[in-house]
């Protein structure tokens, strides 16, 4: 992107309309919706530059091959959204459309696939169940020894999230957001149980009577600032991408079970993760040879031919895992003003197009209610715990 997008912490104002906390797609894209459907002054502060949290280092896979009603529902909008990102904001990003293969070897992981695939197709989804045969037909060089069952939705597929974050950061500019990157929020300041603003970590204070937490990993971090303790956590999630090679590879392949993903890049990559459990508690975005180790061995066992070729780059993020797998969204009851839009698993990207507009759509018109009441903070003090079972990682 050649034209400048970001503003300097030294032309912060003092009052805004709303404060987005957090630079990453959820922020950009809910400030750009807030900001379009006139929500006034709205501002961008993020401690680090754009991209540097998980939106700039996860494996671009959108999907709506989910278990739960919501998720099929949100995520066939989102896709419909990507689909057209394009063109509508005017920016490449890469979307490949060649589906998501979800692998199954044993009964349990086939009768979950079954019950899904069921209900996406209720909701008019053309995911389909696939026998060995079928699978090796869309993609030959896969090993189906023990494969059970798998699905397949030729809808799914992966963009490449730099220029999607790129994207909505500029339109979000263009419709007069403020965005700071290198600014942090150090304070929310309060009047009783209302948020009346920020204070940057330079000191700068800004009034403001709506303040979005879309810190993903790090938003329990801003939230016990006011004193709030959610329940989310961080897990750090490891990916790698291959030397490029000629492409051969239709659908972004996946596997339940370990937690194996991989896909292949419009640059002929191969870019993939898998399920590591034992990783440093907390913020932690390093890199492990554990996990290099994990992702050849189940890479290769599903896909032998790969197992001589080079990985060039591995590199981490952390996903912001919530107790039930499902966001924590919307107004919190003990603190007027203060909003979240965190808890995202490993799936917020694909989700940032239709819940960034929902939010704002929530916060400006008093819609969907429903979703955010069901996302609510509040379903961890009454117990009305969520499930979703197709989540990878
Ligand atoms: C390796 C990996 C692979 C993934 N693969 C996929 C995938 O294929 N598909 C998918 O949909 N999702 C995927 N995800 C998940 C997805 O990347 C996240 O759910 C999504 O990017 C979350 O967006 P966000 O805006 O909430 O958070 P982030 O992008 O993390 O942004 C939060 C921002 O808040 C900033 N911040 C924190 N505290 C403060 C503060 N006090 N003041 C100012 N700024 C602050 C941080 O610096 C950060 O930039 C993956 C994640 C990882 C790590």
């Amino acid at each position: 992107m050649s034209e400048r997008v970001t503003h300097e912490a030294k032309d912060l104002p003092t009052e805004a309309d709303v404060v987005v906390v957090g630079g990453g797609i959820l922020g950009l894209a809910t400030a750009y919706h807030l900001a379009r459907m006139g929500a006034g002054r709205v501002l961008v502060l993020e401690k680090h530059y754009l991209c540097s949290g998980a939106s700039g280092r996860n494996g671009g896979g959108v999907r709506a091959q989910w278990s739960s009603e919501t998720n099929i529902a949100l995520m066939k909008e989102s896709l419909a959204i990507c689909a057209d990102f394009a063109s509508a904001m005017r920016i490449n990003v890469w979307f490949r459309q060649g589906g998501y293969l979800f692998l199954a070897r044993s009964e349990e992981r086939a009768r979950q696939l079954e019950a899904s695939v069921a209900l996406q197709r209720e909701h008019g989804l053309p995911t389909r169940l696939l026998d060995a045969p079928e699978v090796k037909a869309l993609v030959p060089e896969l090993d189906t020894t023990g494969l059970v069952t798998a699905s397949f939705n030729p809808d799914d597929a992966v963009v490449f999230p730099w220029p999607f974050v790129w994207g909505y950061a500029r339109a979000a500019v263009a419709e007069g957001v403020g965005i700071f990157p290198f600014v942090e929020v150090a304070e929310i300041t309060t009047d009783g149980r209302r948020v009346t603003g920020v204070v940057t970590g330079g000191g700068a204070t800004i009034r403001a009577p709506l303040v979005v937490n879309a810190c993903g990993a790090w938003s329990p971090e801003l939230a016990a600032k006011v004193d709030i303790a959610l329940p989310n956590r961080p897990h750090r999630h490891e990916i790698c991408s291959t030397e490029p090679l000629k492409p051969f590879l239709g659908p972004l392949v996946a596997e339940l079970a370990t937690g194996l993903y991989f896909s292949q890049s419009m640059r002929g990559e191969i870019v993939g993760g898998v399920s590591n459990e034992r990783v440093p508690e907390g913020l932690d975005q390093g890199s492990s040879l554990r996990f290099l180790g994990l992702y050849a061995r189940a890479l290769t066992r599903t896909m032998p031919i790969l197992g001589r070729v080079k990985i060039l780059r591995q590199w981490a993020g952390c996903y912001d895992l919530t107790p039930d797998g499902n966001p924590i969204v919307g107004r919190v009851d003990s603190l007027e003003g203060f909003v979240l839009l965190c808890g995202f698993m490993g799936h917020g990207f694909m989700m940032a197009p239709i819940m960034s507009r929902m939010t704002a759509e929530h916060l400006l018109k008093g819609q969907h209610d429903a979703l955010f009441q069901r996302w609510n903070l509040r379903r961890y003090e009454t117990g009305e715990l969520l499930e979703e079972s197709m989540i990878l990682g």
